[in-house]
């Protein structure tokens, strides 16, 4: 297992679903962790605690908005202050909407592009200098299939989601003689909040029932019938911060099913 002991990660949009799975992982491996997300403080506290328990380093929580530029840097900058440095930053935090592009609303389309895409750009900004100074450091992008492919109904998700996967790339090669990796991870459906909530939508964009939505859309796509799961993409999380992955950058990774081998 990779021993993140003495490292510190920032995850973004961790207080549910991937992110928490995922901060779950780097905890459990002895990192530091900045928490980060919205929800109920009692409920975040109770995370928070349930985290810092699991491995040597501590877990704090940080309630950054990804849509404020300002507030994502003095994030990086607090974890810097709390724990020295910021080793490690996976930019999760992601929302969606499925609607037809002639009604798409165009708060939301801003709202997606600004958290989906524009923080992972803000959080690498920020964090980059001190990987650099160090010759270490790893940036996880959680993208998506649909950085990869698209499906209807869902414009602005899969524009920053594709948005992200260039990003990645563009890191990559800035950054790889620096001993820093840039490697963006492309899940298939996980059944976390997100892709619960936008059951009722999508079957009633398509005239479908629940149910249908689930087995003729959401896993229709996925070879093996089988949703992603949160501990999955942990695992896949902790292998590209291990000394292993040092040659894997760039990479847009898909972990679903064989969704865009098709
Ligand atoms: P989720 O809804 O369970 O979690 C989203 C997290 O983002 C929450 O912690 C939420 O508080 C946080 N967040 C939302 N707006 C925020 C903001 N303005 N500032 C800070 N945090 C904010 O969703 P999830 O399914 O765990 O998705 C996590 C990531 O994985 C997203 O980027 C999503 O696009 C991606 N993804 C999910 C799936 C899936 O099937 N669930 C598949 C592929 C990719």
């Amino acid at each position: 297992m990779t021993d993140l002991n003495g490292k510190t990660a920032i995850v973004t949009g961790s207080t549910s679903g991937i992110g928490l799975g995922l901060a779950r992982g780097f905890a459990s491996a002895g990192a530091n962790v900045v928490l980060n997300g919205f929800g109920d403080a009692a409920e975040i506290e109770a995370a928070r605690r349930e985290l810092d328990a699991l491995g040597a380093g501590r877990v704090i929580y940080d309630g950054a908005d990804m849509t404020k530029p300002d507030q994502i840097e003095a994030m990086v900058n607090s974890a810097v202050a709390e724990f020295g440095a910021v080793d490690i930053v996976v930019n999760n935090a992601g929302v969606q909407t499925v609607s037809p592009i002639e009604e798409f609303p165009k708060d939301r389309w801003d709202m997606i592009i600004d958290i989906n895409m524009n923080s992972a750009f803000h959080v690498v900004r920020a964090a980059v200098p001190g990987m650099k100074a160090r010759g270490w450091g790893r940036i996880l992008n959680i993208a998506s299939a649909h950085g990869l492919v698209a499906s209807p109904f869902k414009s602005a998700y899969v524009t920053a989601k594709h948005g992200v996967v260039g990003l990645t790339k563009t890191v990559a090669l800035e950054v790889a003689e620096n001993g820093i990796t840039c490697n963006a991870i492309c899940p298939g459906y996980v059944l976390t909040p997100l892709v619960e909530k936008q059951i009722p939508d999508t079957a009633k964009a398509r005239g479908m029932t629940e149910d249908e939505v689930k087995r003729d859309v959401l896993l229709a796509a996925q070879w093996t019938k089988k949703f992603v799961t949160v501990e999955q993409l942990a695992g896949v999380a902790l292998f590209l911060c291990s000394d292993v992955a040092e040659n894997i950058t760039g990479v847009a990774l898909p972990v679903d099913g064989g969704w865009t081998a098709a």
